[in-house]
């Protein structure tokens, strides 16, 4: 039986899987069980900002798999310790809760955002606002904000209290708002809704609503922070600070660990008991947090994604330029989304047969996150097979 029979076998149904079992990496190539070689724009969803095999973070990781693993979260590790310091020093804010996911982030952010809420009102009767069209994740809270009907409809029944409005609309926000309103939480860039910037006027105004109202501004930097769109949090390129941000994906670079990172203000609402996790940033999950932001300050990798994406987005654009039946290109730094006038799927399974691993967000968005390490050749080769792909595709 094949691999992917085996999987098909094995696996819930839970995802559409590609055909391909990959065996090893090396930089910013992946290689399959029959050695075949590709280039990967995906990073495993936003994860491998280093590619793979990358040495100072094997080197890291190895030596802290000898000298402790695990210890639970009611004694201390020095991984644990240097990682929230590394984490608050790089957020600008006061306190971290380590998680192994994206959604235990969020969803920690929620539990604490009703807490402040709690504490103030002394009722468990608050409302949180998210968008239409946004990612938190799958856990039945994150899921129900989650903005989209998909993700929901048969899991009901989901929690109460959520309302959504539009991105870039700071309008369909207002209308929501009521003295029950505890959150507002978004992604600066939307990632699985489309790859959707928002303006500098919705975060400003967003913060400047949190603010009147003392309600608790929820950043999920899941997918565009840790470097991705070329400062370590994307909400520094708005020049504003939220009270409380999600992060994973790119903060343990392949390692499971998140974390909800609060201002002193709404962090100090969480008390003992009030919340845990068994492996929440355990030795080897502070290890890798840690490293990755060592890394990406020792090898200036900001500054290498702002060039590289400088690179990236002006070969992009030639090539929307190029094809009428590509809409845009949206995205900062290495977040980039290319939206077709029709569904994408086709271009990913050939892009894969040809040796390159891209993904969609949404029906006819093609989305890029790859590796920081990319390098112009990359972008290049890249670029080659992608026009191939275009080209045959619509032929
Ligand atoms: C991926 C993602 C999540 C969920 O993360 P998991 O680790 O899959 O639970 C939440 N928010 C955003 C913005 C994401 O991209």
């Amino acid at each position: 039986m094949s691999y992917y029979d085996r999987a098909n076998n094995a696996f819930m149904k839970a995802y559409g899987r590609f055909d391909v079992t990959f065996d090893y990496g090396k930089g910013v190539y992946l290689y399959d069980k029959d050695g075949k070689r590709y280039l990967d724009f995906y990073s495993g969803i936003g994860v491998n900002s280093f590619g793979y095999d990358y040495k100072p973070y094997v080197d890291a990781m190895t030596d802290q798999l000898h000298r402790l693993m695990h210890i639970s979260n009611y004694f201390n590790s020095v991984e644990a310790i240097e990682a929230a310091e590394a984490v608050i020093k790089a957020t600008k804010l006061n306190q971290v809760f380590f998680t192994n996911s994206g959604t235990e982030a969020t969803e920690g952010a929620l539990k604490l955002a009703r807490k402040y809420y709690y504490e103030k009102h002394g009722k468990a009767d608050s409302e949180i606002i998210s968008l239409k069209h946004s990612f938190h994740g799958r856990s039945t809270g994150s899921v129900t904000l989650t903005g989209t009907p998909a993700y929901q409809t048969a899991f009901g029944p989901l929690i109460e209290g959520v309302k959504y409005a539009d991105i870039n609309d700071l309008e369909s926000v207002k209308k929501l708002i009521t003295p029950r309103t505890a959150a507002i939480i978004l992604e600066p860039v939307q990632g699985e809704g489309g790859v959707h910037v928002c303006s500098q006027a919705f975060m400003n105004g967003i913060r400047q609503i949190c603010d009147e109202y003392d309600i608790v501004m929820i950043l999920d930097e899941v997918q565009c922070g840790m470097g991705r769109t070329g400062t370590i949090m994307t909400y520094f390129q708005y020049g504003i600070l939220p009270d409380v941000v999600c992060l994973a994906k790119g903060i343990g670079a392949g390692f499971p660990i998140g974390a909800f990172v609060a201002n002193k203000k709404v962090g100090d609402a969480l008390k003992p008991g009030d919340h845990g996790s068994t492996y929440g940033g355990n030795p080897m999950a502070g290890c890798a947090c840690k490293t990755v932001f060592k890394i990406i300050d020792e090898q200036k990798m900001l500054k290498h994604v702002q060039d590289i994406s400088e690179y990236l987005i002006d070969k992009l654009d030639e090539i929307v330029e190029k094809y009428d039946w590509i809409k845009e290109r949206r995205g900062l730094g290495l977040m980039i989304g290319l939206e077709f006038t029709h569904p994408v799927k086709p271009y990913i399974q050939k892009a894969l047969d040809k040796g390159l691993v891209l993904i969609t967000a949404g029906t006819n968005v093609i989305r890029m996150l790859p590796p920081f390490i990319i390098e112009e050749k990359d972008v290049d080769e890249m670029i080659k097979i992608l026009t191939e792909v275009i080209e045959e595709v619509n032929n």
